[in-house]
């Protein structure tokens, strides 16, 4: 194939690399492979990927530090991988600019299905917007006419609730951060604020999804975020 996507792979432990190296190949992706972040930020630049695999837990530096290198110059999707307990440093990469993550131990399948999205974003970033509709399953947002239903019928928002909803369908598929849709919804200072989020995520719910405590799209980033799945 010689279009195949070129993806990079920066993890130190060999076995997961072997591990992605053998499964995304027979996927047809050509993959790259570096065993620290200083050769993982040199490949990145050289190979042109469409899209990097990121360790966190990185011998040299900071799995953040790489994502801060390669934001410098590229908007390619960057997945991380963390085998951390603490969720500070997922929601530290998150912000830093990585599209999404994976906790260790984690199957093959849902790794390649979040491949295939973050891949489908970065090429039509707003493909799930046509003429500033958002559609997903029974739900539509006219962003337009800031107008929502769901089943064609429509649904009331208060202000907040409409701009939450919207923070979300913009960046639809990927994991936002509790900080990082505090500050897009309230504003800067209310980043600590967490409990409004969940607040009027509850609310949300409520009105946009057939049972509110088991959600088929606003869905929880335990500890971390929510995310709109498209
Ligand atoms: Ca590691």
């Amino acid at each position: 194939m010689t279009n195949a996507p070129v993806i990079i792979v920066i993890e130190d432990d060999p076995p997961i690399r072997r591990f992605l190296r053998t499964g995304l190949s027979t996927q047809g992706f050509t993959v790259f492979e570096a065993d620290t972040g200083k050769q993982g930020i040199i490949e990145a630049e050289v190979r042109k990927p469409d899209l990097v695999i990121l360790d966190l837990g990185l011998p040299d530096m900071e799995g953040v530090e790489v994502i801060k290198a390669i934001r410098t110059w590229s908007a390619i999707p960057i997945i991380i991988l963390s085998a951390r307990s603490s969720e500070q440093h997922k929601i530290d990469a998150l912000d830093a600019g990585a599209d999404d993550y994976l906790t260790k131990p984690f199957g093959f399948g849902e790794l390649l299905a979040r491949i295939r999205v973050a891949l489908r974003h970065a090429i039509r970033p707003m493909e799930h917007i046509q003429a500033d509709i958002f559609a997903t399953a029974n739900l539509k947002v006219d962003l337009h006419n800031r107008v929502v239903t769901l089943d064609d019928e429509e649904v009331h928002l208060t202000p907040i609730q409409y701009r939450l909803l919207v923070v979300l369908v913009k960046q639809a598929g990927r994991v936002l951060t509790h900080q990082h849709i505090l500050k897009e919804v309230w504003g800067p200072s209310y980043q600590e604020n967490a409990h409004y989020l969940r607040i009027y995520m509850s609310q949300l719910r409520q009105k946009l999804e057939a049972d509110p405590t088991q959600p088929k799209f606003l869905l929880t980033e335990s500890g971390v975020g929510y995310r709109l799945k498209i």
